[in-house]
């Protein structure tokens, strides 16, 4: 097995979760199987109990690991489902460490921070890399080179050189800044310095990938090489670019796939980006546009963190318009306007369709069930994720039901109406104060009622029949659409298109008559990938884009 570490030098949020899942991609395209793993130096167990505001959107694999971002770009990438094998945080390091201490698994032993912590990362590399079947794993290790809290993960990958020198590189993605007027003058200094930091805990990197706002010239590449003792065409340019899947495509130019293949002594199998290019060049050479809305709280820290916390529901979008060759354009619609202004919801007309994602918390809500019930009667297209379903399910009984206080457990805890509540399980959970990996997550079956948009959607995507058939989602929540209200909401004509039989749960709704009217409770976004969008995402772009305007 051969292994790939990506670390990262001079500050964060330089992208080295997408230079891992580029790398990961194009070994991936000379043949060989590839998995990637993040590892996140914070004490957190998961991802799960963090605010978005503060880490960005929570990921959730089909096993229900509530996991980084960056997994996202890696099963999107790879176009594979990954399991909670492929994510660890100092935290959950340190746990099982603990666990296995507190049953006797050291024999008794003093059980030093090295080697165990860094032996135990090691052991979960390569059960990962099993698991998946890979020959090459590639490892982020998150934070930024002389932080002390990615010093054990560093330590692994020393362990792991002494020990396969032959099979293990490093990869640094740096950051370049630049002065002068244009901005072009380009700055080596830090990228030494980080290499500096590097070597100080016996690391040399094999490869550095200069992030920079334009493409590193040659000068520049020479410096680095000889500053930092790098080998000939060992520093890779890795320009801002207008999206990220251009970025494989980018590394190549630079052959970053031979100089890899050479260090860790393999051949290519092949040679394989032809579907890849074919979706850049759909990213580059749209046709026309797509403008879609999302109706969300306003987080008031500004556009990136929207950005992070939705990324997924962004990135099904980007994959759906790709596929019908349009030019995305997205924003961000408050909620909190609608409910001050009733005259302001006429702005949705200007959208092709608008998205309720998902959410937590009670703030915005009235304003997110007003753009829903505009978009219900003036048939604009309308995608409803998890929270999006659970509100479409209360503007339904309210304003067509005539249940005037229907609202859900979450906002209202002694609600009289509460058409969207928290079921027997879920309860203890909250009881208990057991807020960690307790909602329900991940992958659950949902059955697709024949006659149904979803239904239509699905069919061609799993290869389906006529008849009901059964689709695979994954979850985040923990209140749910309440079946005592089930009966009376479905005579009023509100469809229940999914259902999981197994627990007896609403799983999606529509509307008949609309256009497009699909909200569903499981968060579709978390399995698109940009050769193959998710069936829901396509088709409502596909309605979108026949909208009137
Ligand atoms: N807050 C809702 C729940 O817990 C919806 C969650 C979500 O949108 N992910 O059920």
């Amino acid at each position: 097995m051969k292994y790939i570490f990506v670390t990262g030098g001079v500050m964060s949020g330089v992208g080295k979760g997408v230079a891992a899942a580029s790398i990961a991609k194009i070994l991936q395209s000379r043949g060989f199987g590839v998995t990637a793993i993040k590892i996140d130096p914070y004490v957190n167990v998961d991802a799960g109990t963090m605010n978005p505001t503060e880490h960005g959107e929570v990921f959730v694999l089909d096993d229900g690991m509530e996991c980084d971002q960056d997994m996202g770009n890696y099963e999107r990438f790879l176009d594979t489902s990954l399991s909670s094998a492929n994510y660890m945080t100092t935290g959950s390091v340190y746990l099982s460490v603990i666990n296995k201490e507190r049953a006797m698994e050291y024999g008794g032993k003093q059980v030093e921070v090295v080697p165990r912590i860094p032996l135990e990362v090691i052991d979960r590399i390569n059960k990962a890399a099993k698991k998946e079947k890979a020959e090459i794993v590639v490892t982020e290790i998150g934070g930024t080179v002389g932080e002390y809290e990615n010093l054990l993960f560093l330590e692994a990958i020393k362990m792991l050189k002494l020990k396969h020198h032959k099979d293990v590189i490093t990869v640094l993605v740096s950051y370049i800044p630049s002065l002068g007027a244009g901005g072009t003058e380009l700055k080596t200094k830090p990228t030494q310095h980080a290499v500096r930091n590097l070597n100080s805990v016996g690391i040399q990197p094999d490869i550095i990938l200069g992030r920079a706002g334009v493409p590193l010239d040659q000068k520049r590449k020479e410096k680095i090489q000889f500053m930092c003792g790098l080998e000939e065409g060992d520093v890779i340019s890795a320009p801002n670019v207008e999206s990220i899947y251009e970025v494989p495509i980018n590394f190549e130019k630079d052959n970053i796939s031979d100089r890899i293949l050479k260090k860790l002594s393999l051949k290519a199998k092949s040679r394989d980006l032809k579907e890849w290019r074919g979706l850049v060049d759909a990213i580059q050479n749209p046709e026309g546009e797509v403008k879609i809305g999302i109706v969300g709280k306003y987080f008031g820290s500004g556009d990136f963190i929207l950005t992070d916390s939705y990324i997924s529901v962004l990135e099904s979008i980007k994959h759906a318009s790709y596929f019908w060759r349009k030019k995305p354009v997205i924003e961000w619609l408050d909620a909190g306007a609608y409910e001050k202004d009733q005259k302001g919801i006429k702005e949705l007309d200007k959208y092709d369709g608008i998205i309720v994602p998902g959410g937590f918390g009670n703030r915005g809500i009235e304003g997110k069930i007003k753009a829903i019930e505009y978009c219900r009667k003036n048939k604009i297209p309308f995608l409803g994720l998890c929270l999006g379903l659970q509100l479409s399910v209360i503007e339904f009984a309210r304003n067509v039901a005539g249940i005037k206080d229907a609202t859900s457990r979450e906002f209202v805890k002694n609600a009289k109406n509460p058409v969207i509540d928290v079921i027997e399980e879920q309860k203890k959970m909250l009881k208990q104060k057991n807020y960690g990996g307790t909602m329900r997550l991940g992958a659950y079956d949902c059955e697709v009622q024949p006659g149904t948009i979803s239904h239509k959607a699905y069919k061609d995507w799993i290869k389906a029949g006529k008849g009901p058939y059964t689709i695979s989602e994954r979850h985040r929540h923990r209140y749910e659409v309440n079946n005592d209200y089930r009966k009376l909401l479905e005579e009023k004509g509100l469809i229940i298109a999914g259902i999981n039989k197994k627990k007896n749960l609403v799983e999606i709704i529509e509307h008949n008559g609309h256009p497009f009217f699909v909200a569903t409770q499981f968060h579709p976004e978390f399995k698109s990938r940009p050769l193959k969008p998710h069936p829901l995402f396509k088709e409502f772009i596909s309605a979108a884009t026949k909208k009137p305007r």
